[in-house]
């Protein structure tokens, strides 16, 4: 994967949180204050213009832009765990990216947001999601699979099993007992990210 190839992941990353923002911004409404759609939607947009605006030469750097915009442009919690998650893409990176970079790239963005957030398997956040997507990667390549279709699916599996989860970190722990029974938005913003992957990288 060269950077042109990762620059259209974000890209199409781009596309599908434009598409369901709507859809995120109901999710967050359920449980949380009503603007992870708006967040990732207006990070995402400044990033892609600032990939136009000056295009990276390096996998490492489109990674690095994505990160800084995230960070500098998202208020809400998704800016900074997203954004660390891009950056420390951006440390592991090589040029070009294979397989089993790719792998350690998305080790290194769970690592990022777990420094960053805290959060473990099952406290109802993008870590739910961005695990098993991380695992399945893996699995897929030691078995000569498509990882990153694996990796998709294992992501949306994941956002699923947040459903009936009680929130322990972020705003939804706010709510307790009630923020069970609905999906967590950052889950499904993964799901986005991962199924971008499986469209332009697999
Ligand atoms: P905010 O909650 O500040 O309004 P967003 O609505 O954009 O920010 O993002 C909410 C999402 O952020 C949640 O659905 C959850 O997936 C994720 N999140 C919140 N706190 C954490 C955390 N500590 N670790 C990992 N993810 C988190
Ligand atoms: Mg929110
Ligand atoms: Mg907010």
């Amino acid at each position: 994967m060269e950077v042109s190839d990762l620059t259209a992941w974000v890209q199409e990353f781009a596309r599908l949180v434009a598409l369901e923002r709507d859809e995120l911004t109901a999710l967050d409404s359920a449980i949380g204050d009503g603007d992870h759609g708006f967040n990732m939607d207006r990070g995402l947009s400044a990033a892609v213009a600032a990939l136009e605006a000056s295009p990276p030469e390096s996998p490492s750097a489109l990674f690095k832009t994505v990160g800084m915009t995230m960070i500098s442009k998202v208020g809400g919690a998704s800016g900074p765990l997203y954004g660390t998650a891009f950056l420390r893409m951006a440390a592991s990176a090589g040029s070009p990216v294979d397989a089993a970079g790719f792998a350690q790239v998305l080790h290194a963005a769970l690592e990022g947001v777990v420094a960053r957030g805290k959060a473990s398997v099952g406290d109802k956040t993008m870590v739910d999601a961005l695990t098993p997507a991380v695992e399945a990667f893996d699995a897929a390549l030691a078995s000569g699979g498509d990882p990153f279709q694996a990796a998709a699916d294992a992501a949306e599996k994941g956002r699923e099993a947040t459903i009936p989860l009680v929130a322990r970190k972020g705003r939804a722990s706010y709510l307790g007992e009630r923020s069970a029974g609905h999906p967590d938005p950052g889950a499904t913003s993964v799901t986005l990210l991962m199924r971008a992957a499986a469209t332009t990288l697999g």
